[in-house]
């Protein structure tokens, strides 16, 4: 079992209780800015921050993933309402206002994608999960609680978290970049950041 030496403090940052499994993270700052030519990203790195998870909540996200009925409802049910409105508009209007014939129907459309990216998304990241060993797949769902629970804003910022892990070193620049959405230059200094960190937390001892 992957931990730091020192994460004998971290709390669940969900519950309050004795964090099982700690995480130190390196925080990513994206402020996305609009100018003549579209929308365009500005990144930087901000500091290493400490979450931590206890293991009664990670086994709950654990359990939304392996049964993802009722952690996807809610979603479920915002398309499934966008679907009837759009079924409605659609009785309403029809033959006689086309604008908002073809607002019925994008809406009816909208929602039917929606549902199905919805469960696509669960199954597959159900199936992703399978492929894990035990040990491992706790560590994620405890990640993921992580990502659910940390600040996503400061002001303007978006912010984001890389987690200092095996997997993360193990992880080329590229991937690194997409499963983060970070730009280049910035998934090569968090690459180098990473390590530094993981090695110097880990000393020698670490893989
Ligand atoms: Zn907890």
């Amino acid at each position: 079992m992957y931990k730091w030496k020192d994460a004998g403090d971290i709390r669940c940052m969900i519950c309050g209780a004795q964090a099982d499994y700690p995480f130190r993270a390196l925080t990513v700052r994206t402020l996305k800015v609009r100018d003549l030519g579209g929308e365009k990203k500005v990144q930087a790195l901000g500091d290493f921050t400490d979450f931590g998870i206890c293991s009664s909540c990670a086994e709950k996200e654990l359990s939304s993933v392996r049964d993802f009925r009722a952690a996807i409802r809610p979603k479920l049910i915002r398309f499934g309402a966008v679907l009837l409105a759009g079924i409605i508009l659609i009785l309403v209007f029809f033959n006689r206002d086309r604008v908002f014939l073809l607002l019925g129907c994008a809406a009816m459309l909208c929602g039917i994608l929606g549902i199905g990216s919805v469960v696509t998304d669960a199954r597959k990241r159900r199936a992703e999960y399978e492929g894990y060993t035990a040990d491992r797949a706790i560590r994620e769902a405890a990640w993921e609680a992580v990502v659910k629970n940390a600040p996503k804003k400061n002001g303007d910022e978006d912010l984001s978290y890389i987690p200092v892990t095996p997997e993360t070193l193990s992880m080329k620049n590229g991937d690194l970049m997409i499963l983060y959405d970070l730009l280049p230059e910035i998934a090569v200094q968090a690459y180098t950041k990473i390590r530094a960190e993981y090695n110097n937390r880990n000393g020698a001892a670490g893989q």
